[in-house]
This record gives C-alpha cells, sequence and structure tokens, in this order.
C-alpha cells in the first residue's frame, strides 16, 4: 500500500483538485483508491458526489473512536473509495488537545482499515493548516504530495512545511518522506513560474540527506489553468467523468501515470 499524504497549509493551491483527480485517475487504472477528506470543508467528498448529511458517518466518528474507516468508507466510483468528511470534524482540533496519542489515531485506523480490507492508494486530502489532523496525515503517511501554485509568493511559508514533516520524521514517522511537487494552476506562459520552478529546483538540491524531502522532485506533469478542473466539483464528478478530453484530464492522466511509474521504488524500503 501506497499512502499519500496531500498538503499544504495554504488554501487554493490545489490540494483537494489534486487529491480527488489523482484518486479517480489510479482507480481508473485499476488500482483500489481509498480517499479520505480531513479537510473540515468536506469539499473532496462533495468532488466526488458523496454528502455526508444527517446521521452519514464521517471521519469525524473515526477520530472520537465511534468508528472504523470500514463502517465509513462508501463507494464513489468503481475502484474508489471515499472516507466522507463534514463540519463536524472542526470540533476535532479542540477535542483532542489533551488526548495521549491523538497523532496516532489516523494511523492506527489505516493499520486496521488495511487488515480488512487492503487497498493500492490511500490518499488524504489536508485542510490548509498544521493542525492535529494534517499531523495525524503526516503520521499516518509514506508519503508527502504538496500542491503549489508558482506565483508570487508561492515559497513563502513553505519553510514552516518543511520544518513540520522534518519533525513528525524525527518524533513520529520514520518513514515519512516528501516525495514530489505538484505545480497546479500553471501559467505556462510566465517567465515567473519558470522562475519559481528554477529556485524550488535548487533548493531541492542542495538539501541535507537525513531531510524528507531529499530527492524531493517536482512532477514532470505541470497541472495547467483549466475551467473544467473547476466546474467538475459541482457536477460531483472527477475531471475524466466530467470532461476526458480537457487539458485537466490530460495534465491529471500524465501525473497518475508519474505516479504509478514509482510505484516499485515505493515499495522499497526507506532509507535508516
Ligand atoms: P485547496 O484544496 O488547496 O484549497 P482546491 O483544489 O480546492 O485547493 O482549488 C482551489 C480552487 O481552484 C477550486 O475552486 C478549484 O476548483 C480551482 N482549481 C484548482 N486547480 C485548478 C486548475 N488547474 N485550473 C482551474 N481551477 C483550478
Ligand atoms: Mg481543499
Amino acid at each position: 500500500m501506497r499512502s499519500i499524504c496531500v498538503m499544504n497549509q495554504k488554501g487554493g493551491v490545489g490540494k483537494t483538485t489534486s487529491s480527488v483527480n489523482l484518486a479517480a485517475g489510479l482507480a481508473k487504472q485499476g488500482r483500489s483508491v481509498c480517499l479520505i477528506d480531513l479537510d473540515p470543508q468536506g469539499h473532496a467528498s462533495l468532488h466526488l458526489g458523496v454528502e455526508a448529511f444527517g446521521q452519514t458517518p464521517t471521519v469525524y466518528d473515526v477520530f472520537s473512536g465511534k468508528k472504523t474507516l470500514s463502517d465509513v468508507k462508501q463507494l464513489a466510483v468503481d475502484n474508489l473509495w471515499v472516507i466522507p468528511s463534514d463540519l463536524d470534524l472542526a470540533a476535532t482540533e479542540i477535542e483532542l488537545v489533551d488526548a495521549p496519542g491523538r497523532e496516532l489515531i489516523l494511523r492506527g485506523a489505516i493499520d486496521r482499515l488495511n487488515q480488512t480490507q487492503p487497498f493500492d492508494y490511500v490518499i488524504m486530502d489536508c485542510p490548509p493548516s498544521l493542525g492535529v489532523l494534517t499531523i495525524n496525515a503526516l503520521t499516518a503517511a509514506k508519503e508527502v504530495f504538496i500542491p503549489l501554485q508558482p506565483h508570487f509568493l508561492a515559497l513563502q511559508g513553505l519553510s514552516k512545511l518543511f520544518e513540520t514533516t522534518a519533525l513528525v520524521k524525527r518524533r513520529l514517522n520514520r518513514e515519512l518522506k516528501v516525495s514530489g511537487i505538484v505545480l497546479c494552476l500553471y501559467e505556462t506562459a510566465t517567465r515567473l513560474a519558470a522562475d519559481i520552478t528554477d529556485d524550488l529546483m535548487r533548493f531541492l538540491e542542495q538539501s541535507d540527506p537525513q531531510a524528507p524531502w531529499y530527492k524531493a522532485r517536482i512532477f514532470d506533469s505541470r497541472i495547467r489553468r483549466n475551467i473544467k478542473l473547476a466546474e467538475a466539483p459541482s457536477f460531483g464528478q472527477s475531471i475524466f467523468d466530467y470532461a476526458a478530453k480537457s487539458s485537466g484530464a490530460i495534465d491529471y492522466a500524465a501525473l497518475v501515470t508519474e505516479v504509478i511509474a514509482a510505484e516499485a521504488s515505493a515499495a522499497q524500503p526507506a532509507a535508516a
């Protein structure tokens, strides 16, 4: 199983769009995928037409110990299960403040899920913060994907994000590595996007071998700005079902191919 945490504490950079379309693309390639929505806004769930209303169990019930992921999961399309979220999840940050082992809840839940129904991929869509939900995802994941919008100030905040991964690696999850940066809302024609990409590449090349982002790469697939990607959520469909011929579908399909190509190396145990 590959477990991937999609994180960036900035909002609006493409976390949810990337989590959903990556998950859907992998499912179309025959991988079994569980997408865990960790944002109280529930956008990933809604994007796939999974609405948590009334008594629908959600990931909140997993954090509060009332349900397992197996109880909560819903089949969205072939091979793709969603663990929905709703606003209740916002209370988790506060409710868990004093709970011992609160960083480990999701990891334990995924381990149990794996015993009953092993998935090829577990993808976690994080909220725009570095709070307890994101820490849970980083503790449960082996890999981190960072969506980034290469515009002015894009790199600001990145050092805090990297520090957080280093802290989690040291204290909670030795196996954690940042495997890649996904450039989203990419403006092919701008000099600025190219400059930021160069700066980032230079930073990654000079990184310390102990750092979780050592050998992290910028995915070759750049996700261009495409209105179809912004429209798809209101139809409860991934880009592949909503607009299979759009540039958004082409870009995310390319990303899926890159992610699948790394399956063999991801299966190797992380160097100590
Ligand atoms: P995050 O989860 O990081 O907050 P989202 O994935 O929700 O970011 O994206 C923010 C907004 O931008 C959403 O309305 C989404 O539909 C839109 N969006 C994301 N990626 C693209 C893209 N490549 N082209 C056009 N719109 C996009
Ligand atoms: Mg989001």
